[in-house]
């Protein structure tokens, strides 16, 4: 069949299958790709193949409890449990018993991983206690989902039976947060030095997100080993100060998924996305993040009440896309 798209594109898809590295100005190119074009179909193409030949058709569940809700002080402005958007107005804490339920229940799922989400300003001994206590409770592999922290608190991390932490440099970090960039790049190699794996998304991403500025994210995810790094958009909650801004669809979603995954290459061991939905798993994506507890995208206390997908949801989006979510996790 004829290729009807520019060569140069052809060019890094190539490249990027060959398991060879691209640079940034080849993922800026791919990035412009519009979609609904020949081309964005086969930048999808070219990611869909790689994950499913590198994860053995392996479809992730890494299941999301927010342990607390709070009118956080450090208010970013994407976020829902912010002191300025007012949807919150007392700190809440879920019980541990409500806690264990959950993750048990992850567990009979097929939860691949339990990523425990705490907000900005919970103290870190709490979490290591939940830790300890659901390593106790399930076998299933546990990640923090926290601030920044230094080597003692790493250490402190695998101690108390986590394996990995997510932790995101946020698009418009230090603009639209408080948050210090370079601080949350060192928390990320202070992972790797004490043996953490780093779990990472690119996020959350709004229509006026420049491509440098993506692909920029996708490149230090590349660089530093990222276990995942797909893409998760905002969502804007009602009166979020976003909402001038909009918000992208799944099916953007799905492109920029397949050109993260490209610029990924062989370093992942899954591409993830967020919220779940179809499109993507035809991109790249092959995890998903199941939700309850608090959400930074939600306005009810628990997400599972509210937009978080739950993981029998999950599931059986990826059966219907050919993902296998009963094989062993490759991410552990
Ligand atoms: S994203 Fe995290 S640190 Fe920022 S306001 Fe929300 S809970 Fe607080």
């Amino acid at each position: 069949m004829k290729q009807e798209y520019e060569p140069r594109i052809a060019d890094i898809l190539k490249k990027a299958s060959d398991r060879v590295p691209i640079d940034r100005e080849e993922a800026v190119t791919l990035m412009k790709v519009r979609l609904h074009t020949k081309a964005c179909y086969a930048i999808m193409e070219a990611a869909n193949r790689m994950s499913r030949s590198e994860f053995g058709e392996k479809g992730e569940n890494h299941f999301h409890i927010g342990l607390n809700v709070e009118p956080c002080p450090m208010d970013c402005l994407f976020c829902s449990l912010t002191r300025k958007a007012g949807i919150f107005k007392e700190k809440i804490e879920f019980s541990m018993a409500q806690v264990i339920a959950w993750a048990k229940q992850a567990e009979q799922q097929g939860a691949d991983a339990l990523n425990l989400m705490t907000t900005g300003t919970y103290p870190l001994n709490r979490l290591l206690e939940v830790g300890r206590l659901l390593q106790s409770e399930t076998r299933v592999p546990l990640v923090a989902n926290t601030r920044d922290i230094n080597h003692r608190e790493g250490q402190a991390l695998l101690d108390a039976g986590f394996v990995g932490a997510y932790h995101a440099v946020r698009l418009g970090e230090g603009r639209d947060t408080p948050l210090n960039r370079q601080k949350r790049i060192r928390t990320i190699q202070v992972f790797r030095e004490v043996g953490l794996q780093w779990m990472n998304c690119v996020e959350p991403v709004g229509p006026e997100h420049s491509a440098d500025e993506i692909v920029d994210l996708m490149l230090l995810a590349r660089n530093n080993g990222a276990t995942y790094s797909g893409i998760m958009r905002r969502i804007n909650f009602p009166g979020s100060p976003m909402e001038r801004f909009g918000m992208i669809s799944e099916l953007e979603m799905a492109r920029l998924v397949a050109v993260s995954r490209l610029v990924m290459g062989a370093v992942p061991k899954a591409h993830c996305t967020h919220e779940p939905h179809t499109v993507s798993l035809m991109a790249g994506a092959n995890l998903f993040f199941p939700e309850v507890g608090s959400n930074p995208r939600d306005g009810k206390t628990d997400t599972g009440k509210g937009r978080g997908t739950g993981i029998a949801h999950c599931r059986q989006m990826q059966r219907e896309m050919a993902w296998d979510p009963s094989r062993p996790s490759n991410c552990f």
